[in-house]
């Protein structure tokens, strides 16, 4: 018979700093563990102080594991940037530095590489079978994993691609370089490390809450460390956006100033050529039409009406 009891729950904090007024400035820390041995996973949240999402989902997960963590140990940072949460904004508010841009850290760095590097050698110490990065993209996303493979040997692209497709989300490889962020760095250390993306940032919608738990909960079931029958979650869309990895391209980019008139969605399969936004001056005529530059996936759609020169206006999911 299960013992309820089995599993050591630990909440506790690790100091990051002292504020003005001498008030203590802690990083939120949850670990919880079965008396049998298992893997080591670790879930990270709240990089980015207006993506609270994923905060969320760690602690729905950790109250479904108290009871139902079979072996390993599951440990996680819910509120990584708690100085952003509080301003509602991606940075860092003391220094305006992106947490996600500062690693692998430094101790005597700036103050976010000080945070970052703090993060990164607790995370190392444990020595993770995977670590998840839960973010969330503009108010207006569809979920997906993006995978780091520009930079990473091809094996270790592979291995972590195993984890991608347990997850049931549409894969998306990063298609820029960006050495600075807590997965390339965990990579580089031979490390899977994955960045979830799981819905609007700003808000907490309680069925991105779901479909994120579920996420998580396909990747315990196949590290073995729950036991729990249970039907595997699968983002719905054609086999054909499932089978491979899709490209990242935040292309086209507006060319003119104006206002932005979306004709396409998140979710919405794309064809190349496909008009997909139209930009209107202030008499309300049409300027410019944005067409798809390639056939794929709508990730998610800018979350102001202002274009300009260059402004972003979709993010795509590409085949290619
Ligand atoms: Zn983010």
């Amino acid at each position: 018979m299960a013992n309820v009891n089995a599993n050591i729950n630990n909440y506790s904090f690790k100091q990051i700093s002292s504020g003005s007024d001498l008030s203590k400035r802690r990083l939120p820390y949850m670990n919880i563990q079965s008396k049998n041995p298992g893997p080591v996973l670790w879930l990270t949240g709240c990089m980015h102080g207006d993506e609270i999402g994923g905060t969320v989902v760690i602690q729905e997960i950790f109250t479904k594991l108290k009871t139902g963590l079979k072996k390993g140990v599951v440990n996680a940072f819910p509120l990584m940037n708690p100085f952003g949460f509080e301003t509602t904004s991606r940075n860092i508010s003391l220094s305006q530095e992106d947490l996600n841009r500062s690693f692998p850290g430094k101790n005597n760095g700036t103050f976010a590489e000080r945070l970052s590097s703090m993060i990164f050698n607790l995370i190392l110490e444990t020595k993770p079978a995977l670590v998840l990065d839960l973010h969330n993209d503009w108010t207006k996303s569809i979920p997906y994993v993006l995978l780091d493979s520009v930079g990473i040997e091809k094996n270790l692209v592979e291995k972590t691609d195993y984890f991608a497709q347990k997850t049931g989300l549409i894969r998306i490889s990063d298609t820029e370089l960006i050495t600075t962020t807590l997965t390339y760095n965990l990579l580089k250390q031979g490390i899977p490390a994955l960045t979830l993306e799981l819905g609007e940032s700003y808000t907490v919608n309680e069925k991105s809450i779901e479909m994120g738990c579920n996420v998580i909960w396909n990747t315990l079931n196949d590290l073995g460390m729950v036991d729990e029958h249970f039907n595997p979650f699968r983002y719905n869309i054609p086999e054909i956006y499932m089978d491979r990895i899709l490209s990242y391209s935040p292309y086209p980019l507006a060319s003119l100033s104006g206002i932005i008139r979306f004709l396409n969605q998140p979710g919405d399969l794309v064809k190349k050529g496909q008009r997909i936004a139209q930009i209107h001056n202030a008499f309300g005529k049409r300027i410019e039409t944005i067409k798809a530059l390639e056939n794929g996936i709508i990730l998610g759609i800018a979350d102001y009406a202002l274009s300009y020169p260059g402004a972003p206006i979709m993010a795509f999911g590409n085949i290619l």
